[in-house]
């Protein structure tokens, strides 16, 4: 199983559970320090993970993680597009780079997984795509416009990935995950003050562990194949958003 973002967050919560639930975990991201360290404490405790450094906006990079992990397991079961950036803003303070680098790692990243394991899957039949949206693919909110959007794009494309792959046999499963408020490191990715401030207090109130996302990433491989669960929201039900 490839898990892009699994150097921290929701990503390495994954990791961690799946590793030790038995699946052996392909982990991606950038900085790697991290991913060497939870390599070597998945590995630690008897678990089976390797680790390659990635950028998802590089297409070369998603092939090549996928290559990767057919070397060290000879096959990908699943793979978890997760990584993932969320500098919220409102549109008037003009953060166009910020702008830019969402659509770069939160679209393309995703775009450019599912076109490096596409061929793996169509010859294995079948393979699993999971991904993160957000509620903010959901729902719209002041100051989530572009990062929304994002999620919104992933939604989409992975309700379209489902149906085209089950019209063209290769009955490729999908799994698209919403979380609400999780306690990780996304928050630091936020420049704007006010926005920054609000959503730390938001969090501080709503935000629960990334383990309860990776729980359902889990349930999610956990379903038989002839089940096709497309959509999971977890969050506290008092969500304001
Ligand atoms: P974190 O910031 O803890 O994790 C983000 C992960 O993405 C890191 O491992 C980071 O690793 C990786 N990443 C970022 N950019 C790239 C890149 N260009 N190439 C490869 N990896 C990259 O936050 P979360 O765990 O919260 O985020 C995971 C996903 O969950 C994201 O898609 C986020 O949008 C989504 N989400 C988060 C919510 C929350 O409340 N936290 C709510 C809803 C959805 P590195 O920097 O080492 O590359």
């Amino acid at each position: 199983m490839i898990i892009t973002g699994a150097s921290s967050g929701i990503g390495e919560a994954s990791a961690r559970l799946l590793a030790a639930k038995g699946a052996k975990v392909v982990l991606g991201a950038r900085r790697e320090d991290r991913l060497k360290q939870l390599v070597e404490e998945i590995r630690s405790i008897g678990g089976q993970a390797v680790g390659q450094v990635m950028d998802v906006v590089n297409p070369s990079d998603n092939s090549a993680i996928v290559e990767f992990a057919k070397e060290h397991f000879g096959r990908v079961d699943v793979i978890f597009l997760n990584a993932g950036l969320m500098p919220s803003s409102p549109l008037s303070a003009r953060k166009t780079d910020e702008w830019n680098q969402m659509v770069d790692v939160n679209i393309k990243g995703v775009l450019n997984g599912v076109a490096a394991v596409l061929p793996t899957f169509a010859d294995q039949k079948p393979g699993h795509v999971i991904t993160t949206s957000s509620v903010a693919g959901l729902k719209a909110y002041p100051g989530g416009a572009v990062y929304g959007g994002t999620k919104w794009f992933v939604r989409d494309f992975m309700e379209v990935l489902r149906m085209e792959s089950a019209q063209e046999g290769t009955n490729i499963r999908t799994a698209t995950i919403y979380p609400a408020a999780i306690n990780t490191e996304s928050l630091d990715t936020i420049t704007h003050e006010g926005m920054a401030e609000g959503m730390t207090a938001l969090y501080q109130q709503y935000g629960i562990s990334a383990d309860r996302i990776a729980n359902v990433v889990a349930f999610a491989i956990d379903q038989p194949e002839d089940t096709n669960v497309n959509e999971f929201t977890v969050g506290p039900t008092a969500q304001p958003w």
